[in-house]
């Protein structure tokens, strides 16, 4: 067998395979070598698995308030083996579904740990895969503070998170960003006690601080407490679980402590150093068509600087297919990628925060209009609260639309069209949007900005 490629693939989580199943469509012969499970972290460790979870406890809460609706229903408690094995199962019929895909497109699967020993060659299982193209795709890993260990015990990452075998009685939460939100959702909703600790002033610090607001308020209602503006400072075992301190002072006990405080680049003792490779600080920096400093190395993922997202891989591994195709496919607009946080409620965006367009355009060419889900005849079924929020330069496009409630990360794809097709207000706001349904928020928040407001109360 051969060992030359047009494209050599290292790392098969998102970003990996979408490259290798778009360039093998286009007829390149591709190499993706995988030293664990296709999938990568998204599959067994990040998206599905976490959804999942989420969905047990939306099923737990739904259970636990069903009086409201006038059904009758008691949450006797909650399974944690059947959780997981529902979870399993998720991930195990994509994982199938996956492995399907890749055999099907002619893909040559390496299995094994890779390395950079050449420019334009990986290393691995005993093989040495020369590639015209080599994409690094090695994605990211828990990262946790220094001095701060993680026992995997007491002390836990979300890959541990994922596989207790228990609903703890109490956790502390290190890392109000998407991650550590999620979790301490899911965890409330399956009967946790759940303290978040975040250094930051707000939770989600990197969305729109109406959102972050709106959440604080939501998670306070749900009795989950969250010291924020609280740097941590050390952790401790006691005979029942772990005594966190936080500046000032404060004391919090728990059964356990899950560190959330951001991802890594995988790019250590892989070689890229050696071959020639910039790293900065770890990670991979590529030009705006995702080229390394190297000639004919990519970079895709997480281990490039930016929004750590799946859908971000996907689009950087067609990306990059397409470019070594010679297609010339469009520079990615970083801030046209939908970003979710999947709690309860959820929250999501795309585009840019009212700050960050403030900044770009000046805070006078900027307006805002905010729609109350209150207005919302399916949110108000649902029992659900948040708003639709836009912002929008004076005379022109829709520059961020910002959402919190339940579902609403179903919303964000109408929303990302009015961003990445830069649509006036008046051009959504001539849409029809179904009845009743949520998406009548985004047609009501544009008519609302387009001065002809339906249902909007101010
Ligand atoms: P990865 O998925 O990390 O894949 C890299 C792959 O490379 C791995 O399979 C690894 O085994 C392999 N690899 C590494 N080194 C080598 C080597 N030397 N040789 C061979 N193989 C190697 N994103 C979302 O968009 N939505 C979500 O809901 C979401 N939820 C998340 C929840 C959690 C708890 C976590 C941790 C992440 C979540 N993410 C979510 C982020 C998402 O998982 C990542 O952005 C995505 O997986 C990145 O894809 P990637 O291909 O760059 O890297």
């Amino acid at each position: 067998m051969s060992d030359e490629f047009d494209v050599v693939v290292l790392g098969g989580g998102p970003g990996g395979y979408a490259a290798a199943l778009r360039a093998a469509q286009l007829d390149l012969s591709v190499a993706l070598v995988e030293k664990d499970k296709l999938g990568g972290t998204c599959l067994h460790r990040g998206c599905i698995p976490t959804k999942a979870l989420l969905h047990a406890g939306e099923v737990a809460d739904a259970t636990r308030e069903a009086d409201q609706f006038g059904i009758k229903a008691e949450l006797v408690g909650v399974d944690m083996p059947g959780v997981n094995a529902y979870k399993d199962g998720v991930v195990a019929k994509g994982y199938r579904g996956l492995q399907g895909l890749i055999k099907a497109a002619k893909i040559t699967v390496v299995e094994g740990e890779g390395r950079l020993t050449a420019p334009n060659a990986v290393s691995a299982a005993g093989r040495t895969l020369t590639g015209r193209h080599l994409v690094l795709a090695t994605g990211s890993y828990s990262k946790t503070l220094p001095g701060l260990e993680v026992d995997g015990e007491r002390v836990i990452t979300s890959d541990q998170a994922l596989q207790l075998d228990r609903v703890p009685a109490s956790v502390v939460v290190l890392g109000g960003g998407i991650i550590g939100c999620e979790f301490a959702s899911a965890w409330r909703s399956l009967g946790a006690e759940v303290t978040i600790v975040e250094a930051l002033p707000r939770l989600l610090a990197t969305e729109d601080e109406d959102s972050s607001k709106q959440l604080e308020r939501a998670f306070r209602r749900r009795r989950i407490t969250a010291k924020i503006n609280k740097p941590f400072e050390k952790v401790e075992q006691t005979d029942g679980g772990v005594r966190v301190t936080i500046a000032g002072g404060e004391t919090i006990e728990a059964e356990l402590m899950l560190v959330a405080v951001g991802r890594g680049p995988v790019t250590q003792g892989l070689g890229y150093e050696e071959q020639g490779v910039t790293l900065e600080r770890d990670w991979v920096p590529t030009d705006e068509r995702l080229r390394t400093n190297l000639p004919n190395v990519y970079a895709i993922g997480d281990i490039v600087p930016g929004p750590q997202l799946a859908h971000r891989g996907f689009q950087h591994g067609i990306f990059v297919a397409e470019e070594i195709a010679g297609l010339n496919p469009p520079v990615i607009d970083e801030n046209g990628i939908p970003r979710v946080t999947y709690c309860d409620p959820e929250v999501a965006s795309v585009g840019l925060t009212e700050a960050k367009a403030k900044e770009q355009y000046g805070a006078e060419k900027v307006s805002t209009y905010t729609y109350n889900l209150g207005g919302n005849q399916k949110s108000n079924i649902l029992k659900t609260q948040g708003f639709v929020k836009l912002v929008r330069v004076a005379d022109g496009p829709v520059v961020g639309l910002h959402m919190v409630g339940s579902r609403v990360s179903e919303l964000v794809g109408e929303a990302q069209l009015i961003y990445n097709w830069e649509a006036f207000p008046a051009d959504v706001a001539q849409l029809v949007h179904m009845h009743p349904t949520q998406g009548e928020a985004i047609g009501e928040a544009h008519l609302a900005l387009t001065g002809k407001p339906l249902h909007a109360h101010d």
